[in-house]
């Protein structure tokens, strides 16, 4: 199995969860950003959280794509072309595991799927829980070919580590 470690600061955390909080008890979530610094590990290096078009629903997000892959764009060439879109965030409000849905598995299908995004590892991080406290789950996918054809998504629990 691929594990992968992710690295992301207590700050970048803190402000998934103020978002989390602000939206609550609604859905809410973003994109990240940073940069795979091995084949197993990954920095995230930004937060974004979501856009004006955005809808924020109680068992449902839908990302304003057209902001974020700007915002992606905008991060790209600020960082001299090293930090890249990694993947997804988005909140389970009043949820007790940060369980992927069947929603969260397709949309990480589309982004694999999706040849422009050029994305072969998508991590999806989930912020469960409420105000008093919101704990986190990334998970990172892989599509895996079937024999003789076709392929198989595996999603696997990441490694969270904390920095300052
Ligand atoms: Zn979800």
């Amino acid at each position: 199995m691929h594990v992968v470690t992710v690295w992301v600061s207590h700050k970048t955390l803190a402000a998934a969860k103020e978002e989390a909080c602000y939206h609550y008890p609604l859905e809410t979530g973003g994109t990240l950003v940073g940069y795979w610094s091995d084949a197993d590990t990954v920095v995230v290096t930004r937060l974004i959280g979501p856009g004006p078009a955005s809808i924020h629903g109680r068992y449902s997000f839908e990302h304003d794509h057209e902001w974020e892959a700007a915002q992606i764009a905008d991060h790209y060439y600020q960082s001299a072309r090293s930090q890249v879109y990694i993947g997804d965030w988005h909140t389970h409000p009043d949820a007790s595991s940060g369980e992927l849905s069947g929603t969260d598995r397709r949309a990480i299908r589309r982004v694999i799927n999706y040849p422009e995004a050029r994305v072969a590892y998508p991590l999806m991080m989930v912020l469960f829980g409420g105000p008093e406290e919101w704990k986190s789950t990334i998970w990172a996918a892989e599509l895996k070919p079937r024999w003789p054809w076709g392929s198989r998504l595996s999603i696997d629990a990441a490694k969270l580590h904390m920095f300052e």
